[in-house]
């Protein structure tokens, strides 16, 4: 199907685009990789009259900048520039194994981070991944705001941004050299949105046990979450299979899936166990902490 008709503007300074959004508010949307919006004008689920392009701004939100103890990413960022990125596969590792699995090449080559952040499809991987690694969003409109990922992301395609605002940065606090991390993506065919999608992150102490443990999960309830109770289980903790068993029980606990072509809610509840479970043996390997078999799993 073709889209509604609609004005297309691409301006060349992000100042210019605010003030495009104060003019159209709610008739207008940013178009970033278009990955999202075109198929959802294509099939009218939306008709926005204005379209603003944010093509000519990539020099100015395009970027991976390492500084420090974090990393931004401009919200432009492509999923390709990010799997591709040396910066983040030596310091957040996490984020170029998300990116690889995104879609197929044409998808991953034109998606931006920020607009999948924006975008918010409950079975999206970006959110996933910015919640369990304690990101923040920078957010420009009449003056710049930034708040954690986790009030940014509100509901089913619905976030904190209003609609003269712009998503303009993610900021990643780099984890500890010798972290652990996972990413569990289950899906039915290559290239597909997740049944389900996990991402672990454990840091190590000294001792071999775990300091902090972060799961965030996906797909499975009308937006991503963190699995605190699964987190505080395992805190100052040695895991043997028992207790990592109960944590992945209580990681899927507030999962809420619906039953659709990607299966029934039953299944996708159970799913979510399993790859919890997975993504935690992975991220303590690779954080260098062994699960004991326990006598009574
Ligand atoms: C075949 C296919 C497979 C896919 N597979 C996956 C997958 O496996 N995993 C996954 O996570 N995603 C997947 N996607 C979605 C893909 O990652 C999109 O690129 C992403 O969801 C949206 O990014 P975009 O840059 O294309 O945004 P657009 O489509 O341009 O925009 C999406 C929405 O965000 C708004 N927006 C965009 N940028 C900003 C901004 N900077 N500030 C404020 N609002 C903004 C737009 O107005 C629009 O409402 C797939 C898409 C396709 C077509």
């Amino acid at each position: 199907m073709y889209p509604r008709k609609f004005e297309y503007i691409a301006p060349n300074r992000v100042e210019d685009v605010l003030r495009l959004l104060r003019k159209y508010r709610d008739e207008a949307k940013i178009l970033a990789g278009g990955h999202s919006l075109l198929p959802m004008m294509k099939l009218r689920i939306i008709g926005p009259n204005v379209l603003i392009d944010l093509k000519n701004l990539r020099d100015k939100l395009a970027y991976i900048r390492d500084s420090g103890r974090v990393v931004r990413l401009g919200a432009l960022t492509t999923h390709a520039e990010i799997e591709q990125s040396n910066t983040l596969r030596r310091d957040i590792p996490l984020l170029p194994e998300v990116a690889s699995l995104i879609g197929d090449m044409q998808v991953r080559n034109l998606g931006t981070v920020g607009g999948s952040l924006a975008h918010c499809d409950p079975a999206g991987d970006w959110a996933v991944a910015m919640l369990a690694l304690d990101s923040s969003v920078a957010i420009q409109g009449e003056r710049r705001r930034v708040i954690p990922i986790s009030r940014f992301l509100k509901g089913p395609f619905t976030t904190a941004l209003r609609p003269t605002e712009l998503l303009t940065e993610i900021t990643i606090p780099k984890p500890p050299k010798g972290h652990g991390w996972s990413w569990k993506k289950f899906e039915r065919k290559a290239g597909d949105f997740a049944t389900v999608n996990v991402a672990a992150v454990v840091i190590p102490d000294r001792r071999g046990t775990v300091k902090k443990a972060s799961i965030a999960v996906g797909a499975v309830s009308p937006v991503a979450y963190r699995a605190s109770a699964a987190e505080i289980m395992l805190r100052g903790k040695r895991p043997d299979s028992e207790l990592l068993r109960r944590a992945a029980e209580a990681a899927a606990e507030p999962a809420s899936p619906i039953s659709d072509l990607r299966g029934s809610a039953e299944y996708k509840k159970w799913l979510t166990t399993v790859m919890v479970k997975r993504a935690l043996e992975e991220a303590l390997n690779r954080a260098g902490i062994s699960v004991e078999v326990s006598k009574h799993a």
